[in-house]
């Protein structure tokens, strides 16, 4: 697959901790990459003015490329092309509507600017990365926070709500949490409590850790106590991921058709034990009948790279006008 007129094109990807920049050439090949904190954008003015300035600025410093596709981290009603909610990456102070294809346009109207919802970015990329299969794929995000969107191969199309132009903010839900027997609810981000973010998201599982665990300093240093089979460490974990896997378990009742892809950062951190802890839950339960199958889950999981498919997503979808016509088309 290629662009569509043959040229390269600008990518980035806004999150809530870091904002990356990419120039894919025609044939979606990394030809250049930058990054930066994305609290460290916000210097002058607001968050939202310094976040379009500097991509802005990435762009008129390449003004050769002329197609740019943005992936920003936040509620995004993909009916009207504007965000919605957007807290953990603009702060307190956020607008209520923040129009980020109009404002980049403005700054910068030598590019066509063609910005969509980050995991819908990654479910592209994902779509892209696992061409050779068949079937709709579940993508869901353990990063800073959570969220699930189903990508259909054929369209491909993402549903959203009639009105609000969002899906998939699984992150969001009622969870359980439970330690040594115990029930707790941990605060999550949106300002709810006892959400499925609170424990296996990037932020969720810090509150866990600082909780329950005075003996870590750092993600770091608790991916080795669990790689030296820290009992305490392994506990804690499986603790976290018992919500994702009672939501795995709603997700195939419901969809049990669908590949299953994990991916973001806090997932890259853990891969191999949330993997080993999943396979080791879905041997004892699952939904019903199919959990006298060992591998229920685990042959639904698919392997993908868990990053930079918000870059490589922003890229096909601005230089791919079909996409941006068909994907919230149902
Ligand atoms: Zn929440």
């Amino acid at each position: 697959m290629t662009s569509e007129n043959g040229s390269s094109i600008l990518a980035f990807d806004v999150g809530g901790t870091n904002t990356r920049m990419a120039v894919f050439s025609s044939h979606l090949s990394i030809v250049e990459a930058d990054s930066v904190a994305t609290r460290d954008l916000a210097i002058n003015g607001t968050p939202q003015t310094s976040i379009v300035a500097h991509l802005a600025r990435w762009a008129s410093e390449r003004p050769d490329l002329h197609i740019s596709g943005v992936s920003i981290g936040a509620a995004y009603n993909a009916r009207q092309n504007v965000v919605i909610a957007s807290a953990p990456l603009l702060g307190a102070t956020a607008p209520d509507r923040w129009d980020v294809e109009g404002a980049l346009t403005s700054r910068w109207p030598q590019s066509a600017w063609s910005v969509l919802n980050d995991l819908t970015a990654a479910g592209l990329g994902v779509l892209h990365r696992t061409s050779e299969r068949t079937r709709d794929v579940l993508v869901i995000t353990l990063s800073s926070g959570v969220a699930a969107r189903l990508i259909r191969r054929n369209g491909p199309a993402v549903a959203v709500d009639d009105r609000w132009g969002i899906a998939g903010d699984v992150g969001h839900l009622p969870a359980r949490f439970s330690l040594n027997g115990s029930s707790f609810a941990l605060p999550c981000d949106c300002g709810g409590v006892g959400h499925l973010a609170s424990y296996i998201s990037g932020r969720g599982f810090e509150r866990v850790l600082a909780q329950f665990d005075s003996g870590t300093t750092s993600l770091e240093s608790f991916v080795g106590r669990l790689n030296l089979g820290d009992v305490i460490a392994e506990r804690l974990l499986r603790a976290s991921i018992a919500p994702l896997f009672e939501f795995l378990e709603i997700a195939v009742t419901l969809l049990p058709d669908v590949d299953i892809a994990l991916i973001g950062g806090f997932h890259a951190a853990l891969s191999d034990h949330i993997i080993r802890i999943l396979q080791e839950l879905s041997e004892k339960s699952g939904p019903y009948l199919l959990a006298n199958d060992d591998d229920w889950l685990t042959r639904r999981l698919i392997p993908v790279e868990p990053t930079g498919n918000e870059l490589l997503g922003a890229a096909l979808y601005a230089s791919r006008s079909e996409l941006r016509e068909e994907l919230h088309r149902w």
